[in-house]
Order: C-alpha cells, then sequence, then structure tokens
C-alpha cells in the first residue's frame, strides 16, 4: 500500500473527513486491522486565510509548495491538497514535488461522469465559485458548471468561514444551503458539487433532489485506489 501525503488543516474540520474516510475505506476492502498509510502535514488556517482575503497567493502557494515538500521528503507517495480553493495553486505545487498531486476537480468531475451528469451546480468559497481555475478543470473534461448568484454566493462564503470551519452546524445554514441548492437545480443543474471541503459537513444526498457530489469523499477516494493500485482518474485531454 502506498503513502497518502495529506496538505490539510484547510480547514482542519474536512481534513478529519479525509482522514476517516482514508482508513474506513483500507478496512472495507483489505479487511482486519488495516488502516491506511497516511502523513499529514496540518496548517495553521487562520494564516492561510490571511494570505487569502490579502489576495497573497504567490506567498500562499509558497506556504503549500514549501509543506507539500516537506510531505515528499517524508515518505509521501502522492499528495492531496485537501480544499477545493487552494486548488487555484495547484501547479504551484505539482511542479515543487517530484510525486503526483491529485487535482481534487479531475476526482470530482470523474465522479459526475459516472453518474450521466451533464450540468452541475457549483457551491464553493467565493474565490472557488467566481475564479476560473476550479470551473475551467470542471470544463476541461466537457461538463457545464453554473454557480449560484451574487448575494447567494456571499451568503455561501460567509457560511464556510464563520461557521463550517470554526465547527458551527445550525439548521438555518442547513436551510439556506438547500434552497440554493434547489434554485440551481431549477436552472437546470443536473448535480451539485459540494466544491468545498467544508460543505459535506451539514448536507448530503438527502438534502437535494439530484446527485450532490462530496469532494472531499470523492478526492480521498481517489487516492485510497491509487494507494492500492487501482486506476485512478486523468487529467482533461
Ligand atoms: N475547505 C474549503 C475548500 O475546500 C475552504 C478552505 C480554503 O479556503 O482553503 O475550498
Amino acid at each position: 500500500m502506498k503513502t497518502i501525503g495529506l496538505l490539510g488543516g484547510m480547514s482542519w474540520e474536512s481534513t478529519a473527513v479525509y482522514y476517516q474516510i482514508a482508513n474506513q475505506l483500507v478496512r472495507e476492502r483489505m479487511g482486519g486491522l488495516n488502516s491506511a498509510n497516511i502523513l499529514l502535514d496540518s496548517l495553521n488556517f487562520a494564516e492561510v486565510a490571511k494570505l487569502q482575503q490579502a489576495d497573497e497567493w504567490s506567498q500562499a502557494a509558497e506556504l503549500l509548495a514549501r509543506h507539500a515538500t516537506r510531505l515528499e521528503r517524508a515518505g509521501a507517495d502522492m499528495i492531496l491538497i485537501c480544499t477545493n480553493t487552494m486548488h487555484l495553486l495547484y501547479d504551484r505545487v505539482r511542479d515543487a514535488v517530484g510525486v503526483p498531486v491529485l487535482h481534487i476537480g479531475d476526482t470530482v468531475a470523474a465522479a459526475a461522469q459516472d453518474q450521466g451528469v451533464h450540468k452541475v451546480g457549483l457551491l464553493g468559497t467565493a474565490f472557488t465559485m467566481e475564479k476560473e481555475f476550479f470551473r475551467d478543470r470542471i470544463e476541461g473534461h466537457g461538463l457545464e458548471v453554473i454557480v449560484p448568484d451574487p448575494a447567494d454566493r456571499a451568503l455561501v462564503h460567509r457560511a464556510i468561514f464563520e461557521e463550517l470551519a470554526v465547527g458551527i452546524i445550525s439548521d438555518s445554514t442547513r436551510a439556506m444551503f438547500r434552497r440554493i441548492m434547489g434554485q440551481l437545480v431549477a436552472a437546470g443543474a443536473q448535480g451539485i458539487i459540494l466544491g468545498c471541503t467544508e460543505i459535506e459537513l451539514i448536507v448530503g444526498s438527502e438534502d437535494c433532489t439530484v446527485p450532490v457530489f462530496p469532494t472531499a469523499k470523492i478526492h480521498i477516494e481517489a487516492a485510497v485506489d491509487a494507494a492500492l493500485g487501482e486506476e485512478v482518474s486523468s487529467e482533461p485531454q
């Protein structure tokens, strides 16, 4: 079994999901006392969020690249950036190391395609919904992406940073996510990408009439497939 390197802490609330699912999957597939080989480098999210807000992406890239290098040196056979937003810096991280960095967008696009979904609604931080890096990656796989209107994007962004990433799960915010997902479905979305690793902490398939794609779960599933020598989704052509 290969060693999965997690670049986590963004936030730790969702990195815990990666750790738990990796171990559950290895137990399911290998049985007994088997568990996943994992290296976790967990960043202080306050420092990362400060760089995001200040638009200091180059400094953030240096930080992530430095930690990815540390994971590689420690023996990681592959690296996962455990946040959608920081895939904005994917190329910088990938170029800093010699081991594969599994792109979260590739894994989620493959999952959507497996379910025959073509048009997806995307929820995430404002960075993920409004900048091009994530949408382009998904569209590179032939999918169409729609996002909520500006007022709802602001609500989702606020809920991520002020509630979900600090461990607050409330019924009113769950209702807000349900409403926004319903509107995306009404606008033609055949599936919803929970494109922030904290969103799956509050909503799931039971909250929506179309398939939802929880990115942390899908990302780590692909890593476990790779760790156990199974096929992984590839980059768009
Ligand atoms: N975990 C979130 C994501 O998947 C947001 C954290 C961040 O801004 O990096 O995008």
